[in-house]
């Protein structure tokens, strides 16, 4: 904590830009789950009790499922899916049976659940907060009192959580909350995730935040992280202009990315899923630069058949008629594992067959996917690339190159995720047409932090200048062989970060719809040699914090 003066200014890691002030409304602390008393006197009564929290949990969460957008949906129903587990009723019957609480056994019932979670790893262990969100709700039915939920003070207000569930999140309504601050989470955590995807400035991983009182006015910058308490009005009324500005001037620029010297920049969106297709069509960019395939294919017993895949790549096709759409073929494994390609048994997921590696051992759903997508291209009017996840080496490179050909699919790049791939950028780019930078992985690689903890979201920091040097050595490397190399992870869709992209010699950037706008102003307010500037001093720089910090300070606003 900063103290001055005349007020108090708290820092975290800003998430999602912008300015604003409002007044604090807090979420009530969590809840605190009781030591489990006892002994049990009629234990058919303690079991239902146990079941019938389960059942209430389940039936909240479906009718939030019912009211939230489709993405909260869908957590929210596999929440409640969790709560309805059989094995779990089946687990705390026998407890309660054996002389437990229905309270101890509701508790150690889902503490064996966590660990299975856990011990899975990747996107399975990042179930575990949604795990503990039913049990908690299971648990305050039980007990009778509320659940901590998102205040409701009637007015538009500034939240601040010790951290936000998905349940939390699904139920926020985007015209009261004008920013979000929380004690916990990371630059990619569920409320940096959701804040960037409603423009809601938010501030994460601020450790002060229990300063915060309820009415309180303070004055959120999501981009420089920090919380201004009771900040003066000529405070509030200059933050008030710059945010008009902001607003006028994301507004007033469109087109085709480039720098403020004119050098083009492709501005391309991701797309992960279905349901994201018409706004993902809908915004101005030059087309998909990663459309992640994995949504076909999870939550299935068996890969889904040709026809199935050639019909939803036609609808993204269509979508985009007259666009560039990259198709990524299947990334199986590791944070995204499917019942029938991923061994469940692998020590680590993350080092193992995973992504281009899953065709070593299941062939033919590489051969079946690269032929769906040549099927649906040749019906439709987009310009169809296709590329690979986790290349390590040129041969790799090669091999999918050629195969991707004899479908007919003429540009075929690889994913640089793995820093292998980086380190010989100039034969894996001779030896295919492209290269897309994963900056998610490869920071992941490259400092050998697991993208699924936070508690090592600094090292992950796609800042960190080692992950640039990468980056440098991929773009230089495809500039060598005359091949386009964009970045599509998170890293694309922060505006500095994407000035020294583009100043490393990175030639396209793709992101969330929603961050296209922010991205596009930022370089029409750079030429390419502010970015090349920028770039040098986040290369010189020791680590992520300071390297964000000079380019911060450099950069024009
Ligand atoms: C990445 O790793 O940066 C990437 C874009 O792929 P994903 O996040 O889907 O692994
Ligand atoms: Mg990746």
């Amino acid at each position: 904590m900063n103290t001055n003066p005349t007020n108090t200014i708290l820092t975290g890691l800003g998430v999602s830009p912008g300015v604003v002030a409002g007044p604090v409304a807090r979420m009530a602390a969590p809840l605190v789950v009781p030591p489990p008393g006892g002994p049990v006197a009629d234990v058919d009564a303690e079991v239902a009790r146990a079941l019938e929290a389960l059942g209430a949990a389940a039936a909240d969460l479906e009718r939030r499922a019912k009211a939230a957008d489709e993405l909260a949906a869908g957590v929210l129903a596999a929440q409640a899916m969790m709560a309805l587990d059989p094995t779990l009723a089946g687990k705390i019957t026998a407890a309660v049976r054996a002389g437990s609480t229905a309270v101890a056994a509701l508790t150690h019932g889902f503490d064996e659940f966590r660990e299975l979670l856990t011990a899975a790893g990747g996107y399975m262990a990042e179930r575990v907060a949604d795990l503990e969100d039913v049990r908690n709700r299971a648990v305050a039915h039980m007990l009778g009192v509320p659940m901590p939920e998102i205040p409701q003070p009637g007015h538009p207000f500034v939240l601040v959580a010790t951290d936000l569930s998905p349940a939390e999140t699904a139920t926020l309504d985007a015209s009261q909350v004008l920013a979000i601050v929380t004690e916990r989470g990371g630059p990619t955590s569920h409320t940096a995730i959701l804040a960037k995807a409603m423009g809601v400035p938010a501030v994460v991983a601020c450790p002060d935040t229990s300063a915060l009182v309820d009415g309180q006015t303070v004055l959120v910058d999501g981009e420089e992280g920090t919380i201004e308490v009771a900040p003066s009005e000529s405070r509030v009324a200059e933050a008030n202009q710059r945010q008009e500005a902001r607003r006028a001037a994301l507004v007033g620029i469109t087109g085709p990315g480039r720098t403020a010297d004119g050098h083009l920049v492709q501005l391309l969106v991701n797309l992960g899923a279905d349901r994201d297709l018409a706004v993902a069509a809908e915004v101005d960019s030059e087309g998909v630069g990663l459309f992640r395939t994995e949504f076909l294919f999870l939550d299935r017993p068996h890969a889904p058949t040709l026809d199935e895949q050639r019909e939803a790549y036609a609808r993204v096709f269509e979508a985009f008629a007259g666009r560039k759409v990259v198709v990524r073929t299947l990334d199986a494994g590791a944070d995204k594992p499917l019942r029938f390609a991923t061994q469940p048994d692998e020590p680590n997921p993350a080092l193992g067959v995973r992504g281009l590696r899953t065709a070593r051992r299941l062939p033919q759903l590489l051969d079946d996917q690269l032929e769906a997508i040549a099927r649906a291209a040749k019906d439709s009017h987009a310009e169809v690339w296709v590329m690979a996840p986790m290349v390590s080496s040129p041969s790799e490179a090669a091999a999918f190159r050629q195969q991707a050909h004899n479908h007919g699919l003429v540009m075929a790049g690889v994913m640089v995720e793995v820093p292998s791939a980086a380190l010989r950028a100039t034969k894996v780019a001779a030896a295919c047409d492209f290269l897309s930078i994963g900056t998610n992985d490869l920071a992941q690689y490259a400092m050998a932090a697991d993208r699924m903890n936070s508690d090592l979201a600094d090292l992950l920091d796609p800042w960190q200048p080692a992950v640039l040097d990468l980056v440098r050595l991929a773009a230089e490397g495809g500039q060598q062989e005359g091949k386009r190399v964009g970045v599509c992870g998170e890293s694309a869709s922060d505006p500095l970060l994407a000035l020294v992209l583009v100043g490393l010699g990175v030639t396209s950037l793709s992101m969330a719809p929603v961050r296209l706008a922010e991205v596009r102003l930022a370089l029409a307010r750079h030429t390419l040699e502010d970015c090349e500037r920028l770039a040098a001093l986040a290369l010189g720089a020791d680590d992520a914090v300071a390297a964000r910090a000079a380019v911060r300070e450099a950069a024009h606003r």
